[in-house]
Order: C-alpha cells, then structure tokens, then sequence
C-alpha cells in the first residue's frame, strides 16, 4: 500500500467497493496495459456515435489528432438522430430578430426549477455561455434550422430553435460528413466498447472493444447478455471520450435505479440506450451522479412505437394552444405547459393502463395551423390523430362526457380571455390568445414514455470525468446523456442538443 498516493488509495477503495456492489473482483475487474497487446493506436478514442461524440470528434480531428469514433450498432447517431431536433439557444439571433429578451439568468432558473434544485449549476453556466457558440458550430459543419422560434414547456421565453428536416438527423448527419471528410477521422461501427484499460497511475491509456458485434434487442439487456464479436485492444494516446448515451432502453439497469421502469413500460429511445459503458466507467473510478432520476417525456402518444411522430403536436399545438383531458371526467388535470416532470407526474395520476384509458390532448384548427404542415399530415395518415367538426363528436370517439368537455373547453376559454388560469396555473400569455372554438378540433391519446436518464458520470466544465476525490481521471472525458447532474432531477426540453454539443466540443477542444 506504501507506493500508493491519496489519491490511487482513495480511487482503488472506490473502485473496491463499486465492483463489490456490482458482484465483481476488483483486481479481475480492472484492465491494465501491462497485460494487454495493443492492436491498433489512435490519440483519441470515441465511445458513442451521437451529438456529444461527433461534437467531439470534429474538435479533436481538427486539432490535428487522429480520432476514432466507435459504435456498437449498425447506424451512426444513437438517440441523436432520432431526436426531436429541437435547439435551446439563449440569447440567439433569432430571439432578437422575435424581440424576445432572454438572459443566462433567466435560462438557468428555468433549468434549476425544471431540476428541483439539484443541477450542477457551474455546468449550466457553461451551457448558457457556450450555447450562441454551439449552434454556430452546427451551422458551420453544415446544420440548417426553419426560421421559427418555440417555446418549449417549463421554458420562461421562446428560445428554442428547430431543425430544417424537424429532427435531430439534421444535425447529425452533416457532423457526420464534416467529420468523415476530415483525414485524421475513423469511424467504426458494429464495434463494442466493453472495458478501460489503465495503466500503472491510474491513467486511461485504452479501451477493449469488440469488432463485428450484432446488437440483439432481443435480449433484456444486451450490454451483459451478448458475448459475439473479435476482441480488441484499442490504445488512446491522449484520451478516451466516454458519449456512449443514457440507458432508457437498459430494462436492468433502468428498474434497478427507477422501480416504475418496468420491462414493458415504453421508452422513445433507440435499442441500443443500455448501461454497459457506464457501467465500466464506474470500474474506473468515475463518481456516479443522480443515476435515478428518469425523465418521462410526457407528450407521447400510446398508440404508436417508440419515439412516433405525434410530440409535434402534443407540445407545440395542444398542450400550448389547447388543452389535454381526463377522459373519464372531461376535465383538465395539469398545467400544459408545466415542465415534464410535472406534466408526466399528474398524467401518470390519471391513466388506467389496465382499462386503456389515457388522457385525450386537443386543440382547433388556429392552433392546429400553426404547426409545420407535416407534423400535423404525417400522424393523421397514420390514424394517430384525428379530425372532428364538433366537440360532441371528438367526445363520443374518445368515451368523454361530452357536456364536461363542453364545459372544460369554456372555462379554459374564458382563462385564455382573461390571462389567468385559475385552475392549473398555465402561462395564459403564452397562448397568444387562441382559444378552442374553431372548428375543426384534433385529437390524440397521450401517454409519458421513459426518455432521458438524467444521472451519469461526474464531470467538470472541461469535460474532465471526476472520481470519488472530485479530482480528475487523467485521460478520461465524457460528455452528452451519460453525464450527470447538469440537469438535476429533471431535463427541460431541447437542452439535450445544447448538453451533447457543448460538452462534446469541450471535451474534443481539452483533450490530450
Ligand atoms: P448523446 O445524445 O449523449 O450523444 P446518443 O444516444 O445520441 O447519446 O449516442 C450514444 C451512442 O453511443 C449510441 O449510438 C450508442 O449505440 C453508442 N454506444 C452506447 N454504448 C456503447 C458501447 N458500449 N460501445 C460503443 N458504442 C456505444
């Protein structure tokens, strides 16, 4: 024990008794070079494929450093590229062009309330100083956005902007050609990232990956269940970037940390949003942070799969400029606009998954007009939506008592006239006075899906990966979902872009 610093001391318990939890050997747990062979050498390997990765990638590879990114299935983008596309960016041009006054102030309250208070404000303040910075790198590497401003909820102001193609691919896929066309860049897919490999003073020096790996969501948890694919050891000389993602998708992991995460619950995330590097970052040391906390996104819809392309709808039309009922009673539960966590609380209250019953989000054809067409086409091809000429009809197709939803829709109207919702609280001056009394109406069932994990590995605002000692992990960056306590207890929506990004580029910019 004599040649161990503080420091190692402290780190190797951690690591001790994290393995311990985990039913692991600790010494057995832990890779170290001496032991292995390296196949191939990079300065800076990757983990993850998504915003935080390819924001990290593109920083590195045009520092000069030769970068691999690695990525365990067969598309590039994770989560990312079937994100919502939606870009919190305080203090933008485009709110000045709208003559919205945001402030760093204003966008970390809004953050830390959404948070419960437990966010890791120095983080937040990078993001709101970065954020004018990262937008700009996504438009530079090719990224093209509609000239609308939304207001997403538990959001004081309008500061969100949208993708040209309204999804998350239309910043994914340009970074992946900008960084591709770079000539110090690799990328390769169906390669697993299983373990770190340190060497004697506790630096991260590589990784041990698997080549030619088949991801099989079939299995309860891929990450630990599948054993295919060619072992390799992969040398990172100047670092490793841990942008491996949450784990929404991990039903082990997932229930482990959030016992109503059930296996059959749904979740909006890709198959492949499974624990497993975070898991292996933990065997180094890295300090976990908040991993219980899941975010439940609360405007989704029951009966489509996965992500499904109703939210436009439910958040920039229904839940704003109309309202969402209780099919039971006809009447409100919730403030609309509140932030998620709040909307999917009171929407859990109300369902009754056992009788189908979930709650009916609708608006009129004011509200309805203001979508991009095809967020409002697309969902009535698919029968997910529907149309009606009156609220009786809408009532009857749904099991509402159609004179309480009468009424509801006159009470609610009468709070858009008077600005003030006396029964839930909603920001009525953010309904720009549209009521629901233009006929046609539009419906959709809802339903909140798991979402965002917001826990994960403790970093700094260099992106540095901390230990149990607050200090950090020499060679060992992270950035993106698998980070923790930059959005405390919940995520307010359209920051995850802003996170991914920033500290992405952070982490690309430091490292080495
Ligand atoms: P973020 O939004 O934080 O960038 P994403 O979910 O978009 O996260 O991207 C993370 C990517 O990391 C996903 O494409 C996922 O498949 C990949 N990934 C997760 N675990 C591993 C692993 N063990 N090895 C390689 N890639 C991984």
């Amino acid at each position: 024990m004599k040649d161990l610093s503080r420091r190692n001391f402290v780190k190797m318990s951690a690591v001790g008794a994290g393995m311990m939890a985990l039913g692991m050997n600790a010494d057995a747990a832990v890779m170290k070079e001496k032991d292995v062979k390296w196949d191939e050498d990079f300065d800076v390997v990757i983990i993850g494929s998504g915003f935080a990765g390819l924001a990290a990638g593109i920083k590195a590879a045009k520092r000069g450093l030769n970068v691999v990114i690695i990525e365990k299935m067969g598309r590039i983008g994770g989560n990312s590229v079937v994100n919502g596309g939606i870009f919190a960016v305080p203090n933008s041009e485009l709110q000045k062009k709208n003559g919205v006054k945001d402030s760093k102030e204003l966008f970390i309250s809004d953050c830390v309330k959404a948070g419960l208070g437990l966010n890791h404000v120095e983080l937040l303040e990078v993001l709101a100083d970065r954020a004018v910075d990262t937008f700009n790198f996504t438009v530079e590497n090719g990224a093209k956005y509609l000239d609308k401003l939304l207001l997403e909820g538990g959001h004081s102001v309008p500061r969100t902007y949208y993708t040209a193609n309204t999804s998350g691919s239309g910043i994914v896929q340009p970074l992946m050609e900008s960084f591709q066309k770079l000539p110090n860049a690799t990328v390769k897919t169906r390669t697993k990232f299983d373990d770190f490999i340190l060497d004697d003073s506790g630096r991260v020096v590589g990784v041990q990956v698997r080549e030619n790996y088949r991801f099989d969501n079939k299995l309860f948890s891929d990450d630990r269940e599948n054993k295919g694919g060619d072992k390799k050891f992969i040398k990172a000389k100047k670092g490793v970037v841990l942008a491996s993602g949450g784990f929404c998708s991990d039903k082990f992991f997932r229930k482990l940390q959030d016992p109503r995460a059930v296996p059959e619950f749904d979740t909006t995330n890709h198959p492949g949003a499974t624990a497993g590097a975070l898991i292996s970052a933990f065997k180094v040391g890295a300090l976990p942070v908040q991993i219980g906390w899941i975010q439940y996104i609360p405007y989704k819809c029951p009966d489509e799969k996965g992500n499904g392309i109703t939210s436009k709808f439910a958040a920039q039309a229904s839940f704003r400029y109309g309202f969402s009922v209780d099919p039971k009673t006809g009447k409100r539960y919730m403030n609309e606009l509140a932030d998620r966590k709040i909307r999917a609380d009171a929407m859990f209250k109300i369902i009754d998954a056992k009788a189908n019953s979930y709650p009916i989000n609708l608006c009129d054809s004011v509200a309805a007009a203001k979508l991009v067409p095809s967020d409002l086409e697309n969902p009535m091809k698919s029968g997910v939506i529907k149309k009606f000429d009156t609220l009786d009809e809408l009532a009857k197709e749904y099991k509402i008592p159609a004179e309480e939803l009468k009424k509801t829709a006159e009470r609610y109207n009468g709070f858009v006239k008077s600005g003030v919702d006396e029964d839930f609280g909603k920001p009525m001056k953010l309904t720009d006075g549209i009521t629901v009394a233009t006929p046609p109406f539009y419906a959709m069932r809802g339903a909140p899906k798991l979402h965002h994990t917001m826990g994960g590995v403790k970093i700094n605002t260099k992106a540095q990966v901390l230990d149990i000692n607050d200090e950090p992990i020499p060679g060992f960056y992270a950035a993106g979902e698998v980070t923790g306590g930059t959005h405390g207890a919940s995520r307010l929506g359209s920051c995850a872009i802003l996170d991914c990004l920033t500290f992405g580029m952070i982490a690309g910019e430091n490292i080495g």
